[in-house]
Protein backbone atom coordinates (compact mmCIF):
# COMPACT_ATOMS: atom_id res chain seq x y z
CA UNK A 1 0.00 0.00 0.00
CA UNK A 2 0.84 3.58 -0.74
CA UNK A 3 1.12 5.78 2.17
CA UNK A 4 1.17 8.74 0.55
CA UNK A 5 -2.27 9.50 -0.82
CA UNK A 6 -2.59 11.09 -4.16
CA UNK A 7 -4.92 13.80 -6.02
CA UNK A 8 -6.63 11.99 -8.56
CA UNK A 9 -7.07 14.00 -11.91
CA UNK A 10 -9.81 11.66 -14.19
CA UNK A 11 -8.81 12.50 -17.85
CA UNK A 12 -11.59 12.44 -20.64
CA UNK A 13 -10.24 10.51 -22.57
CA UNK A 14 -11.00 7.02 -24.15
CA UNK A 15 -6.93 7.23 -25.42
CA UNK A 16 -4.58 4.96 -24.28
CA UNK A 17 -1.37 6.83 -25.10
CA UNK A 18 -3.31 10.05 -23.72
CA UNK A 19 -3.98 8.78 -20.23
CA UNK A 20 0.04 7.43 -20.84
CA UNK A 21 1.46 10.19 -21.56
CA UNK A 22 -0.31 12.25 -19.07
CA UNK A 23 0.61 10.04 -16.00
CA UNK A 24 3.84 9.89 -17.07
CA UNK A 25 4.15 13.34 -17.45
CA UNK A 26 2.42 13.84 -13.82
CA UNK A 27 5.55 11.05 -12.51
CA UNK A 28 7.95 13.11 -13.68
CA UNK A 29 7.13 16.34 -12.86
CA UNK A 30 6.41 14.70 -8.66
CA UNK A 31 3.12 16.45 -9.08
CA UNK A 32 1.33 14.32 -6.35
CA UNK A 33 -1.18 13.29 -8.56
CA UNK A 34 -2.88 10.14 -10.27
CA UNK A 35 -3.78 10.31 -13.50
CA UNK A 36 -6.92 7.41 -14.14
CA UNK A 37 -8.67 7.24 -17.40
CA UNK A 38 -12.41 7.56 -17.91
CA UNK A 39 -12.55 3.89 -17.16
CA UNK A 40 -12.46 4.31 -13.64
CA UNK A 41 -15.70 6.33 -13.64
CA UNK A 42 -17.53 3.61 -15.90
CA UNK A 43 -16.25 5.12 -19.30
CA UNK A 44 -16.12 8.23 -21.34
CA UNK A 45 -19.81 9.31 -21.95
CA UNK A 46 -20.23 9.78 -26.03
CA UNK A 47 -19.75 13.86 -27.33
CA UNK A 48 -20.19 15.23 -30.52
CA UNK A 49 -16.75 17.14 -31.00
CA UNK A 50 -18.89 19.83 -32.84
CA UNK A 51 -17.96 22.97 -31.33
CA UNK A 52 -15.07 24.09 -34.09
CA UNK A 53 -12.56 25.03 -31.38
CA UNK A 54 -10.20 23.13 -29.21
CA UNK A 55 -11.02 25.04 -26.71
CA UNK A 56 -15.08 24.05 -27.21
CA UNK A 57 -14.49 20.69 -27.64
CA UNK A 58 -12.25 19.94 -24.55
CA UNK A 59 -14.52 21.90 -22.52
CA UNK A 60 -17.76 19.69 -23.70
CA UNK A 61 -15.63 16.40 -23.02
CA UNK A 62 -14.28 17.51 -19.37
CA UNK A 63 -18.04 19.00 -18.43
CA UNK A 64 -19.51 15.35 -19.66
CA UNK A 65 -17.15 12.92 -17.57
CA UNK A 66 -17.66 15.91 -14.22
CA UNK A 67 -20.97 15.14 -14.07
CA UNK A 68 -20.56 11.38 -14.21
CA UNK A 69 -18.12 11.93 -11.50
CA UNK A 70 -18.34 11.99 -7.76
CA UNK A 71 -18.80 15.75 -6.41
CA UNK A 72 -15.51 17.12 -5.64
CA UNK A 73 -13.72 15.22 -8.55
CA UNK A 74 -10.96 17.05 -10.75
CA UNK A 75 -11.29 16.43 -14.37
CA UNK A 76 -8.61 17.35 -17.55
CA UNK A 77 -9.87 17.00 -21.21
CA UNK A 78 -7.12 17.43 -23.69
CA UNK A 79 -8.31 18.83 -27.73
CA UNK A 80 -5.49 18.40 -29.69
CA UNK A 81 -4.80 18.07 -33.80
CA UNK A 82 -2.44 18.99 -35.96
CA UNK A 83 -2.50 22.40 -38.28
CA UNK A 84 -0.84 22.40 -41.47
CA UNK A 85 0.19 26.07 -43.05
CA UNK A 86 -0.67 24.52 -46.82
CA UNK A 87 -4.40 23.59 -45.69
CA UNK A 88 -4.94 26.85 -43.91
CA UNK A 89 -4.51 24.97 -40.35
CA UNK A 90 -6.72 22.14 -40.88
CA UNK A 91 -7.30 19.46 -40.19
CA UNK A 92 -6.68 21.49 -36.63
CA UNK A 93 -9.63 20.78 -34.57
CA UNK A 94 -10.77 17.92 -37.08
CA UNK A 95 -8.16 15.95 -36.81
CA UNK A 96 -9.23 13.05 -35.87
CA UNK A 97 -11.94 12.85 -38.29
CA UNK A 98 -10.15 14.09 -41.05
CA UNK A 99 -10.83 11.09 -43.33
CA UNK A 100 -14.76 10.44 -42.05
CA UNK A 101 -16.70 10.24 -39.13
CA UNK A 102 -15.05 7.17 -37.80
CA UNK A 103 -11.95 9.11 -36.82
CA UNK A 104 -10.15 6.12 -38.18
CA UNK A 105 -6.61 7.29 -37.70
CA UNK A 106 -4.87 5.03 -40.22
CA UNK A 107 -6.58 6.64 -42.68
CA UNK A 108 -5.90 10.19 -41.37
CA UNK A 109 -2.53 9.66 -42.32
CA UNK A 110 -3.31 8.24 -45.65
CA UNK A 111 -5.12 11.17 -46.10
CA UNK A 112 -2.85 13.80 -45.16
CA UNK A 113 -0.17 12.35 -46.58
CA UNK A 114 -1.47 11.68 -49.90
CA UNK A 115 -2.86 15.54 -49.51
CA UNK A 116 0.74 16.90 -49.03
CA UNK A 117 2.12 14.69 -51.69
CA UNK A 118 3.97 17.03 -54.01
CA UNK A 119 3.71 20.23 -51.59
CA UNK A 120 7.13 21.67 -52.12
CA UNK A 121 9.36 21.58 -48.20
CA UNK A 122 8.89 25.98 -47.86
CA UNK A 123 4.73 25.07 -47.38
CA UNK A 124 4.80 21.79 -45.45
CA UNK A 125 5.70 24.06 -41.98
CA UNK A 126 2.59 22.54 -39.39
CA UNK A 127 2.43 22.38 -35.83
CA UNK A 128 0.83 19.94 -33.11
CA UNK A 129 -1.51 21.99 -30.78
CA UNK A 130 -2.87 20.61 -27.22
CA UNK A 131 -5.64 22.20 -25.23
CA UNK A 132 -5.68 21.03 -21.77
CA UNK A 133 -9.35 22.26 -20.04
CA UNK A 134 -9.31 21.12 -16.20
CA UNK A 135 -12.47 21.45 -14.09
CA UNK A 136 -11.22 21.57 -10.32
CA UNK A 137 -12.71 20.65 -7.31
CA UNK A 138 -15.33 23.42 -7.35
CA UNK A 139 -16.29 23.24 -10.73
CA UNK A 140 -13.97 26.31 -11.62
CA UNK A 141 -12.76 25.88 -15.32
CA UNK A 142 -8.60 26.32 -16.15
CA UNK A 143 -7.71 26.46 -19.85
CA UNK A 144 -3.84 25.27 -20.75
CA UNK A 145 -1.76 25.34 -23.88
CA UNK A 146 0.92 24.18 -25.33
CA UNK A 147 2.19 23.56 -29.48
CA UNK A 148 5.00 22.05 -31.27
CA UNK A 149 6.43 23.29 -34.70
CA UNK A 150 7.57 21.34 -37.20
CA UNK A 151 7.63 19.93 -40.92
CA UNK A 152 5.55 17.32 -42.61
CA UNK A 153 7.43 14.63 -44.48
CA UNK A 154 6.82 13.13 -47.70
CA UNK A 155 6.12 9.84 -46.80
CA UNK A 156 5.28 8.24 -43.09
CA UNK A 157 7.89 7.21 -40.81
CA UNK A 158 8.87 5.09 -37.64
CA UNK A 159 6.46 2.93 -35.61
CA UNK A 160 6.07 4.46 -32.18
CA UNK A 161 3.17 6.96 -30.82
CA UNK A 162 -0.11 7.16 -32.62
CA UNK A 163 -2.01 9.18 -34.97
CA UNK A 164 -0.24 11.86 -37.12
CA UNK A 165 2.76 10.71 -35.66
CA UNK A 166 4.97 9.23 -38.65
CA UNK A 167 4.16 12.48 -40.71
CA UNK A 168 5.50 14.86 -38.21
CA UNK A 169 9.28 16.59 -37.79
CA UNK A 170 9.69 18.69 -34.93
CA UNK A 171 11.98 21.75 -35.49
CA UNK A 172 15.54 20.85 -34.82
CA UNK A 173 14.93 16.91 -35.25
CA UNK A 174 15.15 15.40 -38.44
CA UNK A 175 13.35 12.02 -37.58
CA UNK A 176 9.76 11.90 -37.30
CA UNK A 177 7.64 11.71 -33.88
CA UNK A 178 7.05 8.37 -34.62
CA UNK A 179 10.56 7.46 -35.01
CA UNK A 180 11.93 9.62 -32.05
CA UNK A 181 9.75 7.93 -29.71
CA UNK A 182 8.07 9.08 -26.33
CA UNK A 183 11.44 10.04 -24.40
CA UNK A 184 12.10 12.65 -26.60
CA UNK A 185 8.63 13.47 -27.38
CA UNK A 186 7.81 13.84 -23.65
CA UNK A 187 10.10 16.78 -23.49
CA UNK A 188 8.80 18.65 -26.36
CA UNK A 189 5.22 17.52 -27.21
CA UNK A 190 2.34 20.11 -27.29
CA UNK A 191 0.93 18.10 -24.43
CA UNK A 192 4.20 17.65 -22.11
CA UNK A 193 4.16 22.09 -22.57
CA UNK A 194 0.40 22.24 -22.04
CA UNK A 195 1.25 20.09 -19.09
CA UNK A 196 4.17 21.80 -18.16
CA UNK A 197 1.98 25.06 -18.07
CA UNK A 198 -0.61 23.02 -16.04
CA UNK A 199 1.84 21.81 -13.61
CA UNK A 200 3.32 25.49 -12.99
CA UNK A 201 -0.35 26.19 -12.08
CA UNK A 202 -0.89 23.55 -9.90
CA UNK A 203 1.78 23.90 -7.67
CA UNK A 204 0.50 27.42 -7.05
CA UNK A 205 -3.12 26.92 -6.77
CA UNK A 206 -4.34 28.07 -3.57
CA UNK A 207 -6.58 25.60 -1.47
CA UNK A 208 -7.63 26.45 1.64
CA UNK A 209 -7.68 23.94 4.28
CA UNK A 210 -5.33 21.90 2.16
P1 LIG B 1 -8.90 14.52 -30.15
O1 LIG B 1 -8.05 15.46 -29.36
O2 LIG B 1 -9.21 13.29 -29.39
O3 LIG B 1 -10.04 15.21 -30.79
O4 LIG B 1 -8.05 13.96 -31.34
C1 LIG B 1 -7.00 14.66 -31.87
C2 LIG B 1 -6.48 13.96 -33.10
O5 LIG B 1 -5.31 14.73 -33.47
C3 LIG B 1 -6.01 12.54 -32.87
O6 LIG B 1 -6.95 11.62 -33.30
C4 LIG B 1 -4.78 12.47 -33.74
O7 LIG B 1 -5.18 12.17 -35.03
C5 LIG B 1 -4.25 13.89 -33.73
N1 LIG B 1 -3.25 14.06 -32.67
C6 LIG B 1 -3.36 14.76 -31.51
N2 LIG B 1 -2.25 14.68 -30.78
C7 LIG B 1 -1.42 13.90 -31.48
C8 LIG B 1 -0.11 13.44 -31.23
O8 LIG B 1 0.52 13.69 -30.19
N3 LIG B 1 0.42 12.65 -32.17
C9 LIG B 1 -0.23 12.34 -33.31
N4 LIG B 1 -1.45 12.72 -33.60
C10 LIG B 1 -2.05 13.52 -32.69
Amino acid sequence: MNAEKKQVIYLASGNAHKVAEMGALAARDGLGVEILSAKALGGMPAVAEDTGTFEGNARKKARALWEKAPRGSVVLADDSGVCVEHLGGGPGVESAYFAGPQGDSAANLRKLTDVMRGVPAERRGAKFYCMLFLIDEDGAEHVFDGECRGVLLEEPRGGAGFGYDPLFVPEGFTQSYAELGDEVTSRLSHRARAWTALATWWRNRERPGH
